[in-house]
């Protein structure tokens, strides 16, 4: 029998494949995607068989030891093909796309033995929820169902529901998921966080077959028992956060992506993917009808629709005897008396609404109580000694919002030793603090990444349903997915935080944000308000969202993004490098940006940097950063992909880290 050399992926960060020899009574068995154990040094690693190679390689290579899966390969086609998509577009290596696509017992080389065939029970992380009534569609929802009807006949664009928030995108949603169970079908729904928003669990429930959750608060069981339903197709609607991307599916028929504006679709470390953008690609290779929804979309949907790639629905009105809540801008410029956190309309209206028995919602995107402090003596400010940034008041310390770090909180300077040290700026403990000042007999409660352990939010959310809170004060954890009928006032304490970031997306940021948290108002019959604080009453994104129409401020964007040469017009790759060693990383930066210069045309794009990042220390690490900005960003993918490859292979030193993140989202 002719010798064989096959491809194997090893769930290790290497940047390629590796070759080994197929012997030949394995020569039928072996099958693209299924698991092969190798030697790889002294060790026996589990892989997955991608392909032969025809290219007999010109060094010693070993022999595979096992196939691991019988009749069925691990990796279908389709999880094959995505393999090797994601890891070319994404630049980064194939093992650690392959770590994203299997879970993790299944790569462990001492439990990877043959799957066994166990009985599959029902998937867990299925709680009881009531069902709520699902009301009949109106005629705008009817319409957007209809499209997605029209998908499940015969493959076309991805839609995309844009729907002001309350206007009944979930459920759009629903009723599309019923009808794809109702055929036969599975469903796959992501949504930003599961945990916060267990409400929409349970709208999924009794459509017709299983439902499960899927996201990283799970256990590995967990998580592997709804892999492994999926894969057998035993789920009906599998809702989960960016990672359900990844799941088999024998029957997928439709995606969904609840908020697909969300920046917590894209993973920013190791595989820097966006789930949306895989599954637009899953949608195109399974030809699977996928509907992004959102309130906000995204300015890269939205220029899709524009070059008629997807196709619009909208839902323009919440449903009948609903209003859209008032919104009102507080100019906070010149303020000298009063309060210097609150002003006197929002205290007012917090008055009315604790009078009337409604709840209140305040808004800031700032943990914390201060976010640093400062002796007026000598001027010492705290900083982080892992980290080049300033220390953070907290009830318990000074902590470092980079690396956790804390310190003890003196209020004497320690510098000095005759300051007091004053608190500068406020965050969201401050605030919780000044409300029970201010309303001694109001229920306040917070909500941040502080203030919440694992499962807490929970019990808030429980209590602010059963109207045992009166005041909620937090940060964008509270924009999200709530739906509370006696919330009839949102206050904005400072809606300019976003705005002056240095990152191209602060505005629309800024926007999304201001209508998300907005759109927590006055969903019932109950009329909602809401006050946004601000010292740039006139800028455009702030306006745009005062006046519920982002119609002007998008088209506005879109031209300066075009003008700026930023996606959705260009795409761009950061490439990022940190190590321990300053003069290292700095000597390493430059020269991986002196050989893309050389490698890539003037038109083909252009590079910016090597530069420190914003913080440039952190964890005691400097971090250098380069970008690339390209509008053919397909024509140089192969040629970036060939010179990063070379560049880890024998020019990154072993004390310096890369990391390629391709359609970088956030910025800083
Ligand atoms: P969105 O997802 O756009 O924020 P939801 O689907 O959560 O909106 O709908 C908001 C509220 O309006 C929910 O309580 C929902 O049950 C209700 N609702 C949605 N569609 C209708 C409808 N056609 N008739 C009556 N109520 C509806
Ligand atoms: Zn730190």
């Amino acid at each position: 029998m002719k010798e064989k050399f096959i491809e194997v992926v090893l769930p290790l960060p290497l940047r390629g494949p590796l070759v080994y020899r197929l012997p030949s009574h394995f020569q039928d068995q072996a099958r693209p995607g299924c698991r092969v154990r190798v030697p790889l040094g002294s060790k026996r690693l589990i892989g997955c068989f991608l392909g032969e190679t025809e290219i007999k390689p010109h060094f010693p290579t070993k022999e595979i030891l096992e196939i691991l899966d019988g009749e069925e390969p691990i990796l279908s086609g389709l999880q094959l093909r995505l393999l090797q998509w994601a890891s070319a577009y994404y630049l980064t290596p194939v093992g650690e796309v392959l770590r994203h696509l299997l879970p993790p017992r299944l790569l462990h080389s001492k439990e990877g033995r043959k799957t066994k065939e166990r009985p599959i029970k029902p998937p867990s992380g299925l709680e009881d929820f009531t069902v709520p009534q699902t009301p009949s569609l109106n005629a705008e929802q009817e319409a957007a169902l209809r499209t997605v009807r029209e998908r499940l006949e015969q493959p076309k664009e991805p839609i995309l529901l844009h729907g002001v928030t309350g206007s009944g995108k979930t459920e759009v949603y629903i009723a599309a998921v019923r009808e794809v169970i109702h055929r036969g079908g599975q469903a796959l729904i992501l949504v930003p966080e599961i945990g916060l928003t267990p409400q929409i669990v349970g709208r999924f429930q009794n459509l017709g077959a299983p439902t499960a959750v899927y996201h990283s608060a799970l256990t590995e069981a967990q998580r592997f028992q709804v892999w492994t339903a999926a894969k057998k197709g035993l789920t009906g609607a599998v809702i989960a956060t960016r990672s359900g991307i990844f799941l088999s599916f024998p029957n997928l028929k439709l995606i969904v992506i609840d908020e697909e504006h969300d920046p917590s679709y894209k993973q920013e470390e190791r595989f820097c993917y966006h789930a949306r953008d895989l599954a637009l690609w899953r949608g195109e290779e399974e030809r699977v009808p996928v509907l992004l929804g959102s309130a906000t979309p995204s300015l890269e949907s939205l220029y899709r629709v524009e070059k008629g790639k997807m196709r619009l629905s909208r839902l323009t009105d919440r449903p009948a005897g609903v209003r859209h809540p008032t919104l009102e801008t507080i100019d906070r410029r010149g303020r000298k008396k009063g309060h210097p956190i609150f002003s006197e309309e929002l205290l007012e209206a917090i008055r009315a609404n604790l009078r009337k028995g409604e709840q209140t919602l305040l808004f800031l995107n700032r943990r914390g109580f201060s976010p640093f402090v400062l002796c007026p003596e000598c001027g010492f400010v705290p900083k982080c000694s892992q980290c080049e940034i300033s220390l953070t008041l907290h009830g318990n310390g000074l902590i470092c919002h980079y690396c956790d770090g804390s310190q003890p909180y003196h209020s004497i300077c320690p510098q000095c030793r005759r300051g007091t040290m004053q608190p500068e700026g406020f965050g969201t403990e401050r605030i919780d603090a000044e409300l029970r000042r201010l309303f001694p007999s109001a229920r306040v409660a917070r909500m941040d990444r502080d203030s919440t352990k694992k499962g807490e939010w929970l019990k808030i959310l429980e209590r602010m349903k059963r109207r045992e809170i009166d005041i909620l004060v937090g940060t964008q954890m509270i924009t999200k997915g709530h739906d509370y009928p006696y919330l009839t006032l949102v206050g904005i304490l400072d809606a300019d935080l976003s705005l002056h970031l240095p990152d191209f997306r602060a505005a629309e940021r800024t926007f999304q944000l201001i209508t998300q948290v907005a759109g927590r108002a006055g969903r019932s019959e109950r009329p909602g308000r809401v006050l946004i604080q601000t010292f740039h009453p006139t800028h455009e994104s702030i306006l745009a969202a005062a006046a519920r129409d982002g119609g002007e401020f998008y088209s506005r964007e879109l031209r300066e993004r075009l003008e700026a040469g930023y996606p959705p017009f260009r795409r761009l790759i950061e490439i990022r490098l940190a190590g321990a060693k300053r003069d290292s990383v700095i000597e390493t930066s430059q020269k991986l940006t002196r050989r893309i210069v050389a490698s890539i045309q003037p038109e083909e794009g252009s590079i910016l940097g090597p530069a420190p990042c914003l913080v440039e220390k952190v964890r005691g690490k400097t971090r250098w950063r380069l970008l690339i900005k390209t509008p053919h960003y397909t024509k140089i993918q192969p040629r970036l992909r060939r010179l990063l490859d070379e560049f880890c292979g024998n020019t990154l030193p072993s004390t310096v880290k890369m990391l390629v993140n391709v359609d970088p989202v956030d910025m800083m």
